[in-house]
């Protein structure tokens, strides 16, 4: 099925800075194409964490390029990749390829040496997809932060709806 194709991922990983430049490599990569956005930071870091820096860091030391490509705006995209010395592309639209198209070509690498690193299926792992390159996808920094709260929520439920009935809503 179609549906399977675009949304199923090549690597599942916990988190971005478990993807080193060994598995890369094995992945028949040289390049990462990542998003930014709760993959490798949240939407309340206007730059990156210097866990995201020494990583990118890594990735070069071990031979690997990290360019980003994003669905936020110009003005996320610029001021988070200012420093990184990555390629970086806004708006990208994925599951659009346009970004991933114009990563590689700044990167000067064919796309069969590029792997897709992103947080969502429909989004991310369906532009690698469509693309022809792998696809790793991390869960979402986000929503491993408030996991917590999710959980004593869908614990919460059987209540609220006890006293909901209790009050005869
Ligand atoms: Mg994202």
């Amino acid at each position: 099925m179609i549906f399977e194709r675009l949304l199923i991922p090549d690597l599942v990983l916990e988190s971005y800075e478990l993807l080193t430049p060994e598995t890369v490599r094995k992945m028949g990569a040289e390049a990462i194409l990542s998003d930014i956005d709760n993959t490798v930071a949240t939407y309340d870091d206007p730059t990156p964490p210097e866990r995201v820096l020494e990583w990118i860091e890594k990735m070069r030391r071990g031979g690997v390029e990290v360019a980003f490509v994003s669905n936020n705006n110009a003005e996320r995209v610029e001021l988070f990749c200012k420093g990184t010395g990555c390629f970086h592309y806004a708006k990208a639209g994925k599951p659009s390829v346009k970004g991933l198209e114009a990563a590689v070509d700044a990167l000067g690498i064919d796309k069969s040496k590029a792997l897709l690193l992103g947080d969502q299926l429909l989004t991310d792992c369906a532009a690698g997809k469509r693309f022809g390159i792998p696809s790793v996808i991390v869960p979402p920094i986000k929503d491993k932060k408030t996991l917590f709260f999710r959980f004593k929520r869908l614990l919460e439920i059987p209540y609220m709806k006890k006293y909901g009935r209790l009050h005869g809503e």
